[in-house]
């Protein structure tokens, strides 16, 4: 680790790279503790042995074993690292998301197992550390759409038991908010009702940013704290400034991947879907900034490490589920 390895750029590269046990070792280490200390996940002490021959360490605080697995979305998967890291590469870099047949073929390994990846890695995807959007000066636009008939795509008893269990209805309403020039988010919400998109509003972008909207009711009241204009869709779309169409564009993104690829996604798992979606548009490349396929795979990567979630966890209480898309 101490000569600078050359990283993939392609997925060729990619499929080339991590084809080699050690390399692939070297790097996820390399992620795992980036200071170059080997710390035990579970008790956090720095006395260990090494057994190298295994790619493991034997903790001498706690006694017992870990690997560079242990306390990341990999922990507790039988699947290699050289299929986790092409099956990350994949997902961050499928403009229009991918399905998890796609990866289950690519990858030769079963849909089940490639939906539960797809879902560990969708969870490096989320962006834990947000800053807010806007600020004095700076332009915010502010809209929601509906991810419709998701629950159409269940079996009748699974659909009544999710919908009556969880409460959720037919249609998932989902708020994005972006920053012209800038970052975009995006999350599922209760309702349209004012202290649900004004929650979100106040929580994610800085006061006295510009905010462009609709001219839904709910969004009556953010002034004086943010400079709030409306544009009343029923009668234009566009009125100098004064326009969502940045958003536009995001939905179109994040409904094309919904339709096309995620034909049956549950009302339950689409915020891990936006999350998808979000992140590859915050990590697009633009005229300004070039962000190529390596690099976004590079920053999803780096988010591997205190992310791990349960079989039990992702599904809900059952393990029924239909793992669909
Ligand atoms: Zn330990």
């Amino acid at each position: 680790m101490s000569t600078p390895v050359k990283l993939p750029k392609t997925l060729q590269e990619a499929v080339s790279f991590f084809s080699d046990p050690q390399k692939t070792f070297d790097y996820a280490v390399s992620l795992r503790w980036p200071t170059g200390k080997v710390t035990c996940p579970r008790c956090e002490s720095t006395e260990h042995s090494f057994i190298s021959t295994r790619r493991l360490w034997y903790c001498k605080g706690c006694k017992k074993q870990f690997t560079v697995k242990v306390g990341t979305i990999f922990e507790d998967s039988a699947l290699g690292m050289d299929k986790w890291m092409i099956a990350v590469w994949m997902i961050v870099n499928c403009k229009n998301g991918i399905s998890s047949y796609e990866i289950a073929r690519a990858l030769g390994i079963t849909q089940k197992s490639a939906w539960f990846m797809m879902h560990r890695v969708r969870l490096a995807m989320h962006n834990k550390d947000f800053v807010k959007l806007g600020g004095p000066g700076s332009e915010v636009e502010v809209d929601e759409t509906f991810i419709g008939g998701a629950a159409r795509f269940m079996h009748s008893e699974r659909r009544k038991r999710v919908i009556t269990e969880r409460g959720v209805k037919d249609k998932m309403a989902v708020i994005g908010i972006l920053e012209r020039g800038g970052k975009v988010h995006a999350n599922v919400i209760p309702t349209r009702r004012k202290h649900h998109l004004q929650g979100e509003i106040r929580a994610h972008v800085a006061a006295k940013s510009a905010i462009y909207t609709d001219a839904l009711m709910s969004y009556q009241g953010l002034n004086p704290d943010f400079a709030h204009k409306t544009i009343d869709h029923a009668e234009r779309y566009v009125e100098g400034q004064i326009h969502t169409n940045g958003l536009e564009n995001f939905w179109c993104l994040l409904k094309r991947g919904l339709k096309g690829t995620y034909i049956a996604v549950e009302p339950f798992h689409l915020f891990r879907y936006v999350d998808e979606q979000v992140f590859r548009y915050n990590n697009r490349a633009t005229k300004d900034h070039f962000i190529g396929d390596g690099d976004r795979f590079q920053i999803a990567m780096s988010h591997i490490a205190n992310r791990r979630i349960t079989y039990e966890q992702l599904t809900g209480k059952g393990t029924d589920a239909v793992h669909q898309a």
